[in-house]
């Protein structure tokens, strides 16, 4: 494993440092206060990306993209996380919708349509893929399309959906055959979220947001050409949106606080039997998040070691977001316990606990999101272990008779 920038990935990185020492001054703390002014400031911040070509990296020229190298764009977002830039905004719609647009459109005009807008960062994208009863088996979902001359009616619910209620339009995948195998019978489209018939319901978070929604389609309509893949083929479309999203999902998010944080506030705080970071019990707890982030960088650094010499990485990012959310949720609780009772107050005096509570709370979320950790696990003894695969009876039945059964 190669640790060193190549001469060409240090020069790449020079360039990209110049560029956001040179811009980062537009990057204000406090945008991050309100959604509006959050909204607004990721715009500002993608706009200027998009100026000077530091959208798209690795997508085709053709498309509108740099033609780059995946080490460029891990370069780029290293970069960027060092000035906490606001991103958050487009991760999904540029960093999982688009690459399907453009993989899968039918036509060139499609992607000519949206690629670009989306790439300045005009038009904000979601993905309509889980279902009340499709997450981890994304396959068995009920939502229905059925054709009407040259468009599809569409029909059911999703739910979520990270962003909805910020999107202009999304990538959704819905049955078009119920009498085939669940995994056949999928379509995919390209849905406008502002057409009549789609209703989003925000849903209220434990932390006090709502970043994520129930959507439901009533008789929505959409054109044939918006039709992402052949008919049926929509499971093999989705898999290009799972791919990013794996890729995508699963770092530790800059917000949330390391080790530390951690040792910054044990030493803030005073025991019965002394200073917090004295204490073996704490000491011991530090020690073990320290070993698991060296082992998660060492991991990520595997990673890009693979990709920087051309060779594909395998799923040991499967293993590394099992252990980023974990060690997520294990020291926010501790550092909440920590506290006692003031670890449920948050407020602009106590910056660490904020940062460890929001972290806490969050990593619930990452702990399902982009797969849960039972399924990574499965993923991994399958995978990486050769063990066994998972029972999966309904796999080659009828979806309709597979949800008869169910
Ligand atoms: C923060 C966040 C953002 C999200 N954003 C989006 C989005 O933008 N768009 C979107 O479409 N979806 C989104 N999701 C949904 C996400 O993809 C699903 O929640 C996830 O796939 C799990 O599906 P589920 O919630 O239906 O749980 P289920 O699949 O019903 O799982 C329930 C439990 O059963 C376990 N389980 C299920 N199958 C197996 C198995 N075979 N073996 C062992 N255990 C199993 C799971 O691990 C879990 O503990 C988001 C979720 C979160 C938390």
């Amino acid at each position: 494993m190669d640790f060193e920038d190549t001469a060409e990935e240090a020069a790449y990185r020079a360039k990209v440092r110049e560029w956001i020492n040179a811009n980062k001054a537009s990057i204000r703390a406090e945008d991050h206060s309100s959604r509006a002014e959050a909204v607004t400031a990721a715009k500002a911040w993608q706009a200027l990306k998009y100026e000077a070509g530091y959208v798209g990296i690795t997508w085709p020229k053709a498309v509108g993209g740099q033609g780059g190298t995946a080490m460029q764009q891990i370069i780029f977002n290293q970069e960027e996380a060092k000035v906490n830039a606001p991103t958050g905004l487009y991760a999904i719609g540029l960093g999982m919708c688009i690459p399907t647009v453009f993989s899968h459109g039918l036509s060139p005009d499609i992607a000519a349509r949206y690629v670009p807008v989306a790439m300045k960062g005009e038009e904000v994208w979601c993905q309509l893929f889980s279902e009340p009863a499709a997450g981890s088996d994304l396959a068995g979902i009920r939502t229905r399309a059925e054709p009407d001359g040259d468009e599809w009616v569409i029909n059911g619910q999703k739910v979520w959906t990270s962003g909805a209620h910020l999107s202009d339009f999304g990538i959704v995948v819905t049955r078009t055959d119920p009498s085939v195998p669940k995994h056949k019978g999928l379509t995919m489209f390209i849905v406008d979220m502002k057409a009549p018939g789609v209703e989003v319901r925000p849903i209220k978070q434990m932390s006090g947001g709502s970043e994520f929604n129930e959507v439901f389609f009533t008789d929505v309509r959409v054109k044939d050409t918006h039709r992402l893949g052949a008919v049926g083929e929509g499971w093999k479309v989705s898999l290009t949106t799972l791919m990013h999203e794996r890729l995508a999902v699963g770092g530790k998010p800059a917000s949330a606080p390391g080790v530390q944080e951690m040792i910054e506030l044990a030493k803030a705080i005073d025991l019965e039997e002394g200073n917090a970071l004295e204490q073996s019990h704490v000491r011991n707890q530090i020690a073990e998040a320290y070993i698991n982030d060296r082992g998660i960088a060492l991991t990520r650094m595997r990673t890009i070691s693979a990709l920087s010499s051309g060779r594909t990485p395998g799923p040991e990012s499967s293993i590394s977001k099992i252990v980023v959310a974990n060690t997520m949720q294990d020291m926010g609780a501790f550092a909440s316990d920590l506290c006692e009772s003031a670890g449920l107050i948050s407020g602009e005096n106590l910056p660490h606990l904020a940062r460890f509570q929001g972290s806490y709370i969050g990593s619930a979320g990452l702990r399902i999101a982009g797969g849960t950790d039972e399924i990574l696990r499965n993923i991994i003894a399958e995978r990486v272990l050769g063990l066994p695969s998972d029972i999966r009876p309904d796999k080659d039945i009828p979806f309709s008779e597979a949800t008869r059964l169910s």
